[in-house]
């Protein structure tokens, strides 16, 4: 046998389980930019899978921000940022969202993934311990558990729990946590949260993918939609690849935080900086969060009038006010079955199953956005009345 043939003689089987148990991941090929509506196979299909919360993604004024910065910078950065990969683009942009989040400092990463990894490896050693929502993002996950702290997850958004395991005193203690839970789209207890860290002397650090842009009146996220700052969550994350529309993440806080990051964190230190021609289009994007306010409006009104129209039609919902509006369904195969009717429907709504989701708890990941109509939303909801399980 080759030895091709012997590895894959162990990895076929491995897939075909996977098939067997619903879990069986495909990926779909769009033509064309994202948006309310996508083309798969030439078909014209409503989206409600993408994170692209403010409907940014294929505006304009990104697309001639990145050809502005293509003209002016070439296409690739050449290196990492500490070597000669750090462009103007990039440390105007990290000036921006410093600006915007009201931090002294701000540092762009290649991905909210690197980002997560990147500040566990910075700031945790040896002794140290890390705590985590049992439903944080995998991204936050892995970078507790690949942290050479000790790793514990308390029950979901449950302070009391937290505290519990908070109530060990002596070591360097950080608390991670999403802002908004990427696949239930419920909001963390950051105000309890802070206190509980803050009372025992550990340090708080929010993810905010999908809070940023979003969340609060001026789209600053989960913080200021608790009304919480600097010095009750030190270590804020946010991705530019969602309500942005654009691509890569940032951390934000103070000095010396950053400058910990530029010296010791891995996934900042040891990979290529992103295109300048990104950070150009990432800048667009936030003028047009500042600007733009009635995007935020749009999409509440979404959200209200699909809960709202949900509930008439006798559909229960997950507890959320984000965009991110999950069915919960159960077993993978009936997840998959309601994703397959709606596409034939022309609906795309991503089955989410284990492990992205505990065992037992596969859902419709429906995710609404500033860009949809009002006519669009109803049209999933009348799908969803006519093929969900009885
Ligand atoms: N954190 C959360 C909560 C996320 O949902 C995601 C993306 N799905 C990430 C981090 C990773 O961000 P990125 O896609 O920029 O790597």
């Amino acid at each position: 046998m080759t030895n091709t043939a012997r590895l894959d003689a162990l990895l076929k089987p491995e897939l075909d389980a996977l098939k067997e148990r619903s879990l069986y991941r495909l990926r779909r090929i769009l033509e064309g930019p994202q948006g309310p509506e996508v083309t798969l196979n030439g078909r014209r299909y409503l989206n409600f899978s993408s994170n692209d919360y403010l409907g940014l993604a294929a505006h304009p004024a990104l697309a001639e921000a990145a050809r502005r910065g293509l003209n002016e910078y070439g296409l690739g950065s050449g290196a990492a940022h500490l070597i000669t990969g750090h462009s103007r683009a990039h440390h105007a942009f990290e000036e921006e969202l410093a600006a915007f989040t009201s931090r002294p400092r701000a540092l762009l990463f290649s991905s909210g993934y690197m980002a997560n990894l990147g500040i566990a490896s910075a700031l945790l050693k040896r002794g140290d311990r890390v705590l985590e929502d049992r439903l944080n993002h995998a991204s936050l996950l892995d970078a507790g558990l690949l942290s050479s702290a000790r790793f514990a997850r308390y029950a979901h958004g449950d302070v009391a729990d937290l505290k519990t395991h908070l109530n060990e005193v002596g070591s360097r203690t950080l608390v991670m946590t999403d802002g908004v839970f990427s696949m239930d789209g419920d909001i963390a207890p950051l105000p309890e949260l802070a206190c509980a860290t803050e009372a025992a002397g550990a340090f708080l650090m929010v993810d905010d993918a999908h809070g940023f842009g979003v969340l609060g009146k001026n789209g600053r996220g989960s913080l200021e939609h608790h009304g919480l700052g600097l010095d009750e969550v030190p270590v804020l994350m946010g991705t530019l690849g969602k309500a942005c529309g654009s691509f890569g993440a940032f951390v934000a806080g103070s000095e010396a935080l950053i400058e910990t990051l530029i010296q010791s964190a891995r996934t900042y230190i040891y990979t290529t900086a992103t295109p300048p021609a990104l950070a150009e289009a990432g800048r667009a994007a936030l003028s047009l969060l500042r600007t733009e306010g009635w995007r935020r409006e749009h999409l509440q009104a979404r959200i209200a009038r699909f809960r709202t129209g949900a509930a008439s039609r006798g559909l229960t919902l997950m507890p959320s006010m984000t965009a991110i509006q999950p069915l919960l369904v159960g077993d993978s195969a009936t997840a998959l079955a309601l994703s397959a009717a709606l596409k034939e429907q022309g609906i795309l709504a991503a089955a989410i199953r284990p492990p992205t989701v505990p065992a037992g708890t596969a859902r419709l990941r429906i995710t609404l956005t500033a860009a949809h109509t009002e006519a669009q939303a109803d049209r999933l909801l009348d799908a969803l009345q006519a093929v969900r399980p009885r």
